[in-house]
């Protein structure tokens, strides 16, 4: 590759290299020209296997690589061992950069010890810095309450340091007990991918700066109602100061719960308030998520007064349009539109408590009552020919 780079028509051999392959390697940012490492790009795929070691716990290869080299922990703690297989030995050389994204997703935390293993989201260490004697083997169910499934805010205070405490603080805990499971840091979706693997490690090599992709993805991560924080679901449909003016507007009140999971809030939303909030809450949200695309897609900006009111006026229509169904679903009576040559009144089928004959009439007696109240005792009516069925 090198000499495909530096060799030219007029050069002999492969040609003058003026810079190393690393150096080239470099970001752009760095003074490189960005081009792929092929060792990090293997190095990235095999990572992918090395993933599948430590998560894929069921499958045959695993089991057996298990049993050979890691009978009592997992992938990230295994060792090299003597006399290892050649598959074993690449894989191997993976552990590391699965070591960079790996995080522990809190279900019990039975399955999760305290001290040396990564289960706190930060992306610098994910590891708890706290040495206090009673967390040796100590597993994060022991900081658990389990009756209302929340941290032990005592022990909390009492055995780990203040960025620790944070830290665990702000882990999402679920409703119930559930299994302990892996999730890769640098995707959203929390499956290790080569996109994402391959820069995580330019970056711990020092190849990439943390900020060298941001400045072009900055822009649309950023909310673009408020243009002040990074746009997560939860902070466009809950934290973001439009969205609370929005809610104080329509509601009389805003309302967050402290969580970060926009799921977490909506369902205590819903347990806490009347059928009436709820139902204004969800068309608001839904008006404040098109009022950012219209910003985003069409630069249109809309104002906390208009979001509102149309949310408001959506949902009274909606409301409107549930009743009038109702209605039709128990009367089944649908009248034609009066033409000129006179009034068409007849029945459909559709699901509902009457049979058809009554249906029918009792549409004629609501389009004579019409015919009666509309034009008096003058109207004149012509007569009819009974629908078979
Ligand atoms: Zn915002």
């Amino acid at each position: 590759m090198e000499r495909f780079w530096w060799h030219s028509k007029s050069s002999y051999g492969s040609g003058i290299h003026w810079k190393s392959w690393d150096k080239l390697c470099l970001h752009k940012h760095k003074g490189g020209l960005g081009f792929r490492n092929l060792r990090n790009v293997n190095l990235s795929m095999l990572g992918k296997h090395g993933w599948r070691l430590l998560t894929n716990s069921s499958s045959l290869v695993v089991r057996v690589f298990q049993a050979r080299y890691y009978p009592q922990g997992t992938f990230l703690d295994a060792e090299l061992g003597s006399n290892p297989s050649y598959a074993w030995r690449s894989v191997f050389e993976a552990q590391e950069i699965v070591k960079l994204g790996a995080r522990w997703r809190v279900g019990s935390g039975i399955s999760i010890l305290v001290l040396n293993q990564p289960w706190l989201s930060s992306k610098d260490n994910p590891y708890v810095v706290s040495s206090h004697e009673a967390l040796c083997d100590c597993s994060v169910f022991n900081l658990l309450q389990i009756d209302n499934m929340s941290w032990d805010e005592e022990l909390l205070e009492d055995l780990f340091v203040q960025r620790d405490v944070e830290l665990i603080r702000s882990i999402p805990l679920p409703s119930t007990l559930n299994m302990d499971t892996w999730y890769w840091a640098y995707e959203a979706y929390g499956g290790c991918s080569i996109k994402s693997a391959y820069p995580a490690l330019q970056v711990r090599n020092e190849r990439w700066n943390l900020q060298d992709n941001s400045g072009f993805w900055k822009k649309f991560c950023i909310c673009s109602l408020c243009n002040g924080e990074l746009e997560t679901i939860y902070h466009i449909m809950v934290w973001c100061p439009f969205t609370k003016a929005c809610m104080d507007r329509g509601l009389g009140f805003s309302f967050s719960d402290g969580k970060d999971e926009f799921s977490c809030w909506f369902e205590c939303f819903c347990n806490t308030h009347l059928g009436d909030s709820v139902d204004k809450i969800a068309v608001i949200l839904w008006d404040v998520w098109g009022a950012r695309n219209d910003f985003l897609w069409n630069k249109k900006i809309a104002s906390v007064e208009r979001v509102v009111s149309a949310a408001i006026t959506y949902l009274e229509l909606w409301k409107f349009a549930q009743i009038k169904m109702e209605l039709s679903r128990h009367l089944l009576v649908s009248s034609r539109p009066v033409t000129s040559s006179g009034l068409n009144p007849a029945a459909v089928k559709s699901s509902g408590d009457l049979k058809p004959f009554m249906a029918e009439a009792m549409s004629l007696k609501e389009a004579l009552s019409w015919v009666k109240n509309t034009w008096g005792d003058g109207a004149s009516f012509e007569g009819f020919v009974p629908m078979r069925w």
